[in-house]
């Protein structure tokens, strides 16, 4: 029994020690260790990554905190769960594009007509106020239709209009304060001066 149980250990034994020689090996050693290095260092890189970018996309403080737990607590499930539910848009592309929105709206605003004296709403083929009665242009006299104050021409009929100086030069005072106007809307929406109004 002897000689049969030590000829059926030695190769059994043989290879344990195979393994546990090669498992203590330094070569393998170092390879295991910087795989868990390069592993850890990957999972820490995600849910940092994941912390930035809630903050970008995310105001509440206390949703980036949760936001940068799950990266954290959960490696690489984590921030590929982040991935799918995050805010489509981040804060910097909100903020943009209500200050794009408010311009375009105090700039519908402005470029709508208004009486020159009363500020009332009008239209612009009025040919008087409504509001305070004041004559806002004159009328053709061939076939009544408004005509805006520089025309030397009717352009529905083609008859000629015979202005006085006096009512050319208002209407070129009007419309040299019509472009300033226009000119003082800013073009590119400026969010730096806003946030120091606000
Ligand atoms: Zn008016
Ligand atoms: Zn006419």
């Amino acid at each position: 029994m002897g000689i049969f149980s030590a000829v059926i250990e030695s190769p059994l034994y043989s290879s344990a020690t195979t393994l546990h020689d090669l498992s203590h090996s330094t070569g393998f050693v170092v390879a295991r260790n910087v795989a868990v290095f390069f592993a850890v260092v990957f999972w820490l890189g995600l849910a940092l990554w994941v912390n930035r970018d809630a903050r970008r996309r995310i105001g509440d403080p206390i949703l980036i905190f949760f936001a940068t737990l799950l990266g954290l607590a959960a490696p690489y499930i984590g921030p590929v769960v982040y991935l799918l539910f995050r805010p489509a848009e981040t804060l910097d592309d909100v903020r943009s594009r209500r200050v794009e929105l408010r311009a375009l709206e105090q700039q519908l605003t402005r470029s709508q007509p208004a009486c020159p004296v009363c500020r009332s709403w009008i239209e612009p083929d009025y040919i008087a106020c409504p509001v305070c009665a004041t004559m806002l242009r004159q009328q053709c006299a061939t076939c009544n239709a408004p005509l805006e104050p520089l025309w030397q021409l009717c352009p529905y009929c083609a008859s000629a209009i015979e202005p006085s100086q006096a009512d050319l030069d208002a209407a070129l005072t009007a419309e040299t304060q019509t472009i300033t106007l226009v000119d003082d809307i800013p073009l590119v929406p400026q969010p730096e001066t806003r946030a120091a109004d606000a």
